[in-house]
């Protein structure tokens, strides 16, 4: 085969032994390589950690960023019609009274009668399981775990909360009685004091936003005006959202603190519902374009009945992660909810002029709303594999070579001068480009086998041979394949290759 101007020397380890792969059986497994290998720690680990909130480490960040990239790069680049804003996390107050969040953005709590404590319905199972667990009855704090992960599915998440705590007799830790009230809803928005204010005075309150969306709505109208975008379009945001959740267990699933990449299109009244078919067709194909294969997408639709106080039409994105299918993005037919709420509460007129049909009307808006991390962590499962190769273990991450942290691996065959002084250059020159690590430590094969657990797609080797004609090398994550390339058609090379990556079935 002829490639970039040199004779490609194919080596494939596959013709040899067909490996066994296996696939990621349970969400363990990916906090464990998550925590080795630099993706995700727990937040502030040195003092016990805080629950349900996370730090992203060097490999981590740089698949995040990725990520947000891809989905920024979508909306806001291959879409003309949407613009992109960065609104503060902090806003006004009243904004939370008209979204409705104030009033019904709640979870669930619970009274203990005699000693009038308050407790977290949520918490109160959780040490229940943990006794279990001491107890050495294991099966049983399994099936109450699964319970507890799986509430808010059978009926409201109260009442499933409730029905765990009386089927299992659960006593108050405070007076050892057993007699609750019914478990009623906690809002979950984070509240704090806004200026140099000592008393508790409602006024100084403001809320860390549960959602970025709200931030999008107020700025409706200088955004239209000031980009003069004619509906339909689109505005498009990334940032932090805060919600004091109540089940909060599932690693970078479900966090206090996490990011949400959110895309509100504003459409003329009685077009809605075609724009909502539209974006769900292609919010779908975003993820597979991600790598993500379509077997392990599927859509959910919200019943009629279970629909939130705003939407006309609601579905789920779901991903099959090892906890089960769960949503990894919603898209919602929000209706003129919002922008009338805004306008309501403001006093201000949240409207668009038509000039071309001479008609004022308020907007609908079709909402598309994905977690940054929980599509991280959708990455991470969908990407782990565990290969049998001659006896030994490779573990490997078959992400979509744009996303993953390292793109470039740079490895001299042995830590000899001639061959570090040119892996030095071929970095820097391809740094420009992508993210590229060297790596001179240790055997080639323990060196490749690091960089297959952190999902680098390419390795280039430079070896004494390839010092006489200026080739390298390289090596390809997936298939293990080896092809020699002139060093001066690398970086092509490389941008070929992501370009045609397809994901393996
Ligand atoms: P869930 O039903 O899982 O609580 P939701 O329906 O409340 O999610 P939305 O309010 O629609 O979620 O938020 C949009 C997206 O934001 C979700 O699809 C999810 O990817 C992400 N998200 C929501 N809550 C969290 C959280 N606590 N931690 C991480 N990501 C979250």
């Amino acid at each position: 085969m002829y490639l970039f101007g040199i004779n490609s020397n194919f080596f494939n380890i596959n013709d040899l032994h067909q490996p066994y792969m296996a696939e990621l059986k349970s969400l363990d497994t990916i906090i464990t390589l998550s925590k080795r290998r630099g993706f995700i720690f727990q937040s502030s680990e040195i003092y016990g950690g805080l629950a349900a909130t996370y730090d992203y480490g060097p490999l981590g960040v740089e698949l995040k960023r990725r990520v947000s990239g891809e989905w920024w790069k979508a909306m806001t680049q291959k879409h003309d019609n949407i613009e992109g804003i960065d609104a503060a996390i902090l806003m006004h107050p009243k904004t939370w009274e008209a979204s409705g969040h104030v009033a019904s953005f709640n979870d669930p709590m619970i009274d203990d009668k005699v000693s009038k404590m308050r407790y977290r319905a949520d918490h109160l199972i959780e040490m229940h399981i943990a006794k279990l667990e001491e107890k050495g009855e294991k099966d049983k704090a399994d099936t109450v775990q699964h319970l507890l992960d799986t509430a808010g599915t059978r009926s409201t998440m109260a009442k499933d909360l409730y029905q765990i705590i009386l089927d299992e007799q659960i006593k108050s830790p405070a007076s050892g009685s057993f007699d609750w009230t019914e478990v009623r809803q906690f809002n979950l928005m984070f509240k704090t004091q806004f200026g140099a204010v000592a008393s508790n005075d409602e006024d100084s309150i403001v809320y860390l936003r549960p959602e970025t969306a709200q931030g999008i709505f107020v700025n409706f109208l200088n955004v239209q005006q000031t980009s003069r975008q004619a509906i339909p379009f689109g505005i498009a945001q990334i940032g932090k959202a805060f919600r004091n959740e109540i089940v909060a267990r599932q690693f970078v699933f479900r966090m206090r603190e996490f990011e949400q990449m959110e895309m509100q299109y504003f459409v003329k009244p009685g077009t809605d519902m075609d724009a909502y078919e539209a974006w769900k067709e292609e919010r779908i194909n975003y993820h597979v374009g991600n790598g993500i294969r379509r077997s392990n997408l599927r859509f959910m639709d919200h019943p009629h009945d279970k629909l939130a106080h705003y939407a006309k039409a609601a579905v789920d994105i779901q991903y099959k992660f090892p906890i089960g299918w769960q949503e990894i993005e919603g898209i919602h037919n929000r209706t003129d909810f919002d922008l009338s709420q805004h306008s309501q509460f403001s006093g201000k007129k949240m409207e668009y002029f038509d000039p071309q049909a001479n008609e004022r009307y308020t907007p609908y808006v079709i909402e598309t709303s994905v977690g940054l991390d929980r599509s991280c962590l959708m990455v991470l499962c969908d990407a782990y594999r565990e290969e049998e190769l001659e006896g030994e273990t490779r573990v490997v991450l078959k992400m979509h070579p744009k996303l993953a942290p390292v793109t470039v691996g740079v490895l001299p065959l042995i830590k000899k001068d001639e061959l570090m002084q040119v892996g030095e250059k071929i970095r820097k020159d391809l740094s420009e480009s992508f993210k590229v690590q060297f790596d001179e430590k240790g055997s080639v094969g323990k060196r490749y086998r690091r960089f297959d657990e952190g999902g680098t797609p390419y390795c280039v080797t430079v070896d004494f041979d390839g010092l006489a004609d200026n080739t390298v090398t390289v090596r390809d994550r997936d298939t293990m394949q080896q092809e020699r390339v002139g060093v001066d058609h690398l970086e092509n090379y490389i941008r070929t290759k992501i370009k045609n990556w397809t994901p393996e079935d």
